[in-house]
């Protein structure tokens, strides 16, 4: 009698395991696929030119941590792949008037124009409005418990700073960038 209880019993639990033991594999194999998926391929963009002064095709940047480590010096690394931020007043543009365009230091996509530069006060570089708003990507950023919005690099996804909305007109933003999240390139004329 014994026996007759105990087999269905076991029966089910090892049906069970193997059911739950499926599903983890399962939604293993198609996360593993995912990510492998949006590491290994670049996808392609439409972004502003301001040397051809049009849009122009190019691809995302994809890159392995350990490729930005070699790429970029440590602070560099910490602001735009660990989303750090520089000390107030101490980055290389929050007093930099030349006359050009500031480029990410990730990848070199033109991201701000000095014509949109202006001084907030605040320590860190600050536009008014992107070179264009296909070239850069914003998103939610609830951390510090506060609700900010992240500002990226749309080719290679590094973090540049916030856009707050405490900015002077015409766009009434305010893009606070860091520093050493950005590469100037002064202009001729
Ligand atoms: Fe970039």
């Amino acid at each position: 009698m014994k026996h007759k209880v105990l087999f269905p019993v076991l029966f089910s639990g090892v049906l069970l395991l193997d059911i739950i033991a499926g599903g983890i594999v399962f939604l293993y194999g198609t996360g593993r696929t995912t990510l492998a998926a949006e590491i290994s391929l670049p996808q392609p963009i439409k972004v502003y030119s301001a040397e051809k002064r049009s849009y122009v095709m190019s691809e995302t940047v994809v890159k392995s941590k350990e490729e930005w480590k070699k790429l970029l010096t440590p602070e560099q690394f910490h602001i735009l792949r660990e989303k750090g931020t520089e000390k107030a007043f101490s980055g290389k543009y929050a007093n930099h008037h030349e006359h050009g365009i500031y480029r990410c230091a990730g990848c070199g996509l033109d991201l701000f124009s000095s014509k949109d530069k202006y001084e907030s006060g605040t320590g860190w570089p600050s536009f008014t409005a992107p070179i264009a708003a296909e070239n850069i990507s914003t998103r939610p950023d609830n951390s510090l418990f506060t609700r900010r919005t992240e500002v990226l690099c749309r080719r290679c996804g590094g973090h540049l700073g916030h856009v707050f909305d405490d900015g002077p007109k015409p766009t009434g933003l305010r893009y606070c960038m860091n520093s050493g999240a950005l590469q100037f390139a002064a202009a001729s004329k």
